[in-house]
């Protein structure tokens, strides 16, 4: 289907192949914007026709119903990076892939952002979680954006405070609006700083392939608990908020499997599809892990992992 010759809109395009854990059923309707001006035709699509809407990255971070999206899944490809050397600020669109980004900051002596290496996922949907790796927030490096109304198609410049960034948090889980692009602060950096980043680049990619899966999953499954939801104290007083914790005493990991679906032998928050899984499988894991969790501790966590297309919120 071609609307406005310009914005191509599909009909019933599977998703499994466009999401890291490799199931769901597929989009009513779908669209890739390589442009501001295509993403709101694309907007504009949806709102004639009173569609629900979903923004899909990389899907490295979502868990899609068996039964797909009954609405417009729009996949922005906009992928233009801009430079402004002497100011060390990079725009890049939502569809730039973080590793890509990564790549080119350090072929333009900039660092900082090496610290999210080997990390799957596009600028969109990292602003939208404020991507996360021990103390480093994606939010320490961003300083503009341009964010989209997902009903007027109204297009603003908004700046840092405006996402009201938190803990897998932003404004966009709250409002209707997409990210078109944002602006990264960079550190300038001479040729030995590059080296040692390329260096500090790769280790972290080969720890993480040392200690976690890398495919078919979308990575933790929960999020870390908040201090107020828990009553267990570390030695040093401090509430134990890391729900790893909880599910390595289970001794659940490498052990609990539904259908085709499993925790990683590597570790106790991540579900991976053994190849054959269904998205059911993972949700009726995931179910039994949590109410092991509630039995054992008195807790229930709760997903990182978005749920799409799905009627009925499908957990505890
Ligand atoms: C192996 C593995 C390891 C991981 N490790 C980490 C880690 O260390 N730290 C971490 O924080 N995360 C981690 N994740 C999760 C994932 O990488 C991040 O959440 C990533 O930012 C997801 O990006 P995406 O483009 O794939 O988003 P998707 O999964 O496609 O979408 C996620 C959410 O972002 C929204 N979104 C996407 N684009 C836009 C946009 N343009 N505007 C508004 N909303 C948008 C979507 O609607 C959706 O709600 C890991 C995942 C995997 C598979």
């Amino acid at each position: 289907m071609n609307v406005n010759n310009n914005i191509v809109i599909s009909e019933h395009v599977p998703l499994h192949d466009k999401n890291w854990f490799a199931t769901g059923g597929p989009a009513r309707y779908f669209a890739a914007p390589t442009t501001a001006e295509e993403l709101q035709e694309a907007l504009a699509f949806a709102q004639k026709r009173d569609l629900e809407l979903f923004i899909l990255g990389k899907g490295a971070n979502i868990l899609i119903s068996d039964n797909g999206f009954d609405g417009l899944v729009i996949q922005p490809h906009l992928k233009q990076i801009s430079l402004d050397k002497e100011q060390s600020l990079l725009t890049a669109g939502s569809g730039v892939s973080m590793n890509d980004l990564i790549n080119y900051c350090l072929n333009h002596h900039l660092i900082g952002l090496e610290e999210f290496s080997g990390i799957p996922g596009t600028v969109g949907g990292s602003v939208f979680i404020n991507l996360h790796y021990f103390n480093f927030l994606l939010e320490q490096f961003i300083v503009e954006a341009r964010v989209i109304h997902k009903n007027t198609c109204e297009i603003k410049i908004v700046d840092r405070s405006w996402f009201q960034f938190g803990y897998n948090y932003s404004r966009l889980h709250s409002e209707p609006y997409l990210l078109i692009d944002a602006t990264f602060q960079l550190k300038p950096a001479d040729d030995l700083m590059i080296a040692y980043a390329q260096g500090r680049r790769d280790e972290i990619i080969r720890h993480r392939q040392a200690r976690y899966p890398t495919q078919k999953t979308c990575g933790s499954f929960f999020r870390n608990f908040f201090d107020h939801e828990v009553t267990l104290e570390e030695n040093n007083g401090k509430k134990m908020i890391y729900v790893a914790y909880y599910l390595d005493k289970l001794g659940i990991k490498g052990q609990l499997q539904v259908g085709g679906a499993k925790v990683s032998h590597q570790h106790a928050n991540m579900i991976i599809n053994l190849g054959h899984a269904t998205s059911n499988d993972i949700l009726e894991l995931a179910r039994t892990i949590q109410l092991l969790v509630q039995k054992n501790y008195g807790i229930i966590p709760k997903p990182e992992c978005q749920l799409i297309g799905f009627k009925e919120y499908p957990l505890l």
